[in-house]
């Protein structure tokens, strides 16, 4: 598969010195929110291969979906700006007009999305289930006008996408093994982390993660926050992705010469290791104790951590952590994968601004 390069990496992997103190363990972040700007965050890895395969067909044009906030609609726009592509986005939600009270959300990813002069589609949120063939029907009207269009589903989380968290799997791998050459002795094995932790919202950040570790016969633990779903949805969500990596498996012969795809299969549906607990009341939706945690990170480590998915993702580590329920968890790395620009539609939350 062709990869483009949109992003910056590696992203820094850095030590959350006092927030490891406070929790009795080592803990890191991967600032994959620091692949870029207008493309930052988790979706960039996975738009490298998405919109790869898309030139690879000749499209010119990239259909994809999102919330109003999405940061995935976002990158998206940019990255198709980057290679000259034209993008069109549709957006669960209604179009903002000068009437609308509360028009903060409609700044953060959705201004962006104008800025780098996206075609917008609003959709009704209860169109949500059917989305695809809203797609479908823009692509056919692109047809008719003489323009070959591609499309990405939400959060570019098809095998295609997921391909770039295993990559991401593999840059964690080689972080770490630099670490202990360049401290020149084994006991900087510290930095060998036993479980790797992220936001799950489409799921093919986990997915790739997932198959990443499986690939490279790593064994690590790699626990999955739900942020919108029931954690039994996502399971088979991320068990209908790695189903579908069967037209991508050329692509895995260099790391595993032996791989087999049942086999595969079979450890994902004993092995897949995602939680419920702090979804609140749904996808977007804020709630005071993750808010209050995301401040309490803010303002020990200097790290922005958003209310839609890393915020809860956060949350939901360290409250596992406290109680009691990762023992076995003594060097985690947790992966920011984004979404300040959607923090922005956050800013009347009370818990975030006001107060110590
Ligand atoms: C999309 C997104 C996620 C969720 O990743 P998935 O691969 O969709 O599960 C996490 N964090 C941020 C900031 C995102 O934009």
């Amino acid at each position: 598969m062709r990869r483009i390069r949109l992003g910056n990496y590696p992203t820094p992997t850095v030590k959350l010195e006092r927030l490891s103190k406070q929790m009795d363990r080592t803990i890191y972040i991967k600032r994959d929110d620091y692949s870029g700007i207008e493309l930052s965050g988790n979706k960039t890895r996975k738009l490298e291969y998405a919109l790869g395969e898309a030139m690879d067909e000749a499209c010119t044009v990239i259909i994809t979906a999102g919330a109003i906030q999405s940061n995935h609609a976002r990158a998206t726009a940019a990255a198709c700006r980057k290679l000259g592509l034209d993008c069109h986005l549709v957006l669960f939600g209604t179009a903002p007009d000068q009437q609308m009270t509360g028009e903060l959300r409609y700044g953060g990813n959705h201004f962006l999305d104008g800025v780098l002069g996206a075609t917008i589609t609003y959709l009704d949120p209860s169109k949500y289930s059917t989305y695809l063939e809203t797609l479908a029907s823009i692509k056919n009207d692109y047809a008719e006008k003489g323009q070959k269009a591609y499309i990405v589903p939400i959060g570019a989380s098809n095998a295609v996408g997921t391909l770039g968290y295993v990559d991401c799997f593999e840059e964690i791998l080689r972080g770490e093994f630099d670490a202990v050459l360049k401290a020149g002795s084994i006991l900087a094995g510290e930095k060998r982390f036993d479980t790797i932790v992220c936001a799950v919202g489409s799921g093919g950040t986990f997915a790739g993660l997932w198959l990443g570790n499986y690939l490279n016969v790593e064994r690590r633990k790699i626990l999955g926050i739900a942020i919108g779903a029931d954690a039994a949805h996502y399971k088979q969500v991320v068990l209908g992705i790695l189903e579908n990596m069967v037209v991508y498996t050329d692509h895995f012969q260099d790391i595993e010469e032996t791989y087999d795809h049942d086999e595969m299969m079979a450890a994902a549906r004993k092995d897949l290791w995602i939680i419920d607990g702090y979804q609140g009341q749904g996808y977007a939706i804020p709630y005071d104790d993750c808010l209050a945690r995301i401040k309490h990170v803010a303002h020990l480590e200097g790290v922005v951590l958003d209310p839609v998915y890393t915020g809860k993702a956060m949350h939901g580590l360290l409250t596992e952590i406290e109680s009691g329920r990762l023992e076995n968890s003594k060097c985690i790395l947790f992966v920011h994968t984004g979404g300040v620009f959607g923090s922005f539609a956050f800013a009347d939350q009370p818990v975030l601004t006001k107060g110590k």
